[in-house]
């Protein structure tokens, strides 16, 4: 016997990843050009040069059994402390090198705040439609009750009256993704604050903190200088997740962290807890040898010109054809109308006649929608858009 849950998880692949898997099939049989793929999140632009020549000369400098070994489960001090500078530097803030936790991405990162948090096992923990889809699994297999804030169709900005309404006593925090994946959107200052005030009220009126968890990955993937507010100036209960999967193109070397910074209620237990609910999940140490780099590396900003190249090329392109969406101001995804408001059936049917591969909105729990990860290349994007026309007009026959 086994765990049937775990079986059950482990054996059903997510929707993006089984539309991934068949567009590698069919690049097999009908070659590679001839299959439009817009549905992972894996970055198409190089890491920047500084941090390859970081690599060597790490490699080069230090000693091969201490660059290979384990490192503090936290991290090194020198390199949570490069964090916390470089943090304070541009954000104002006071973090310190002790409010940092080194993790093996976003996704662990996530999952010891939740884990962290769930404390009976009718905790809830939200997250705010459209949202990544791993949030279920990282909430509901970790302890706590999974509460879903419908989207706000309108602007993708967070649907604060149902924030307000599907708050209880046994909420314990929301999920928070900016710059969002799917949408692009970025949450204005004017909405977190909004946000904060109804968190604020709400744990007065429950006696107890409802924390943000921060979701970060794409913090620095932003276009035509439109600003992210780091949501710790806004809200002082804040638990920032972030990674550099996204931003310095290393999502396969596993580099994040957790940061409870000392403005949060309860911060050094809040700490300990994420340091707990990692050992309980197996994790020793992140990589040292990606630590040794971000702590040279902390500085480096993405060059976003080719993912705003492909931006405005899809956006400008698609809605010259009919297709309705809103420009996204970060991340690297279009989450666009489906122009016959079934995000499944248009999905299905652009992969089986065109080879065209979309991820339904229905997957963010956002029917009538598709996400487009413009992550590719510029070529297959201008390839791609006579099957995108094809697709719009048998709508309108
Ligand atoms: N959060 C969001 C919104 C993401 O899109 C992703 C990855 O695509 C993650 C977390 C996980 O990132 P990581 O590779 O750092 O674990």
């Amino acid at each position: 016997m086994v765990n049937q849950t775990m079986q059950q998880l482990g054996s059903s692949p997510s929707v993006i990843r089984e539309l991934f898997a068949y567009g590698l099939q069919q690049a097999k049989v009908l070659g590679p050009e001839n299959v439009f793929d817009y549905t992972l999140g894996n970055p198409s632009i190089p890491a920047p040069a500084a941090v390859n020549q970081a690599i060597c000369e790490i490699l080069k400098d230090t000693d091969s059994i201490a660059v290979h070994g384990y490192s503090m489960a936290g991290g090194f001090d020198a390199t949570r402390q490069a964090i916390a500078d470089n943090l304070n530097r541009r954000f104002g803030t006071s973090i310190q090198a002790r409010n940092l936790f080194i993790t093996c991405g976003a996704a662990p990162a996530l999952i010891s705040a939740i884990k962290a948090l769930a404390t009976a096992p009718d905790s809830e923990i939200m997250a705010v439609a459209p949202y990544f889809p791993e949030y279920k699994p990282f909430v509901e297999k970790n302890g706590a009750k999974f509460v879903v804030i419908p989207a706000d169709r309108q602007q993708f900005q967070i649907n604060l009256a149902e924030v307000e309404a599907r708050i209880t006593a046994n909420t314990q925090a929301i999920i928070i993704n900016s710059p969002n994946n799917p949408s692009g959107v970025v949450y204005t200052e004017e909405t977190l604050k909004k946000l904060a005030e109804i968190l604020t009220a709400k744990g007065q009126e429950f006696g107890h903190p409802i924390y943000i968890i921060a979701d970060e990955p794409y913090r620095e993937l932003v276009y035509g200088g439109v600003k992210v507010p780091f949501i710790p100036t806004i809200y002082d209960n804040t638990i920032v997740c972030y990674s550099w999967s996204k931003s310095l193109s290393l999502p396969g070397e596993r580099i994040g962290y957790v940061c409870v910074p000392d403005t949060c209620a309860d911060a050094a237990d809040v700490l300990n807890a994420v340091a707990g609910a990692s050992r309980a999940n197996g994790h020793v140490c992140a990589p040292t040898l990606m630590q040794k780099v971000i702590e040279r590396c902390v500085d480096e900003m993405p060059d976003l010109a080719a993912y705003d190249e492909n931006r405005t090329l899809l956006y400008d392109s698609l809605t010259a054809m009919g297709y309705r969406c809103a420009k996204p101001d970060g991340a690297f995804y279009l989450f666009v109308e489906a122009p016959n408001g079934d995000g499944r059936a248009f999905s299905q049917k652009a992969k089986t006649e065109h080879n065209l591969l979309v991820v339904p909105g229905e997957e963010f729990e956002c029917e009538g929608y598709m996400r487009l990860s413009y992550c590719v290349s510029n070529a297959m994007i201008r390839r791609s858009l006579p099957a995108f026309q094809a697709m719009i007009d048998s709508y309108r026959k």
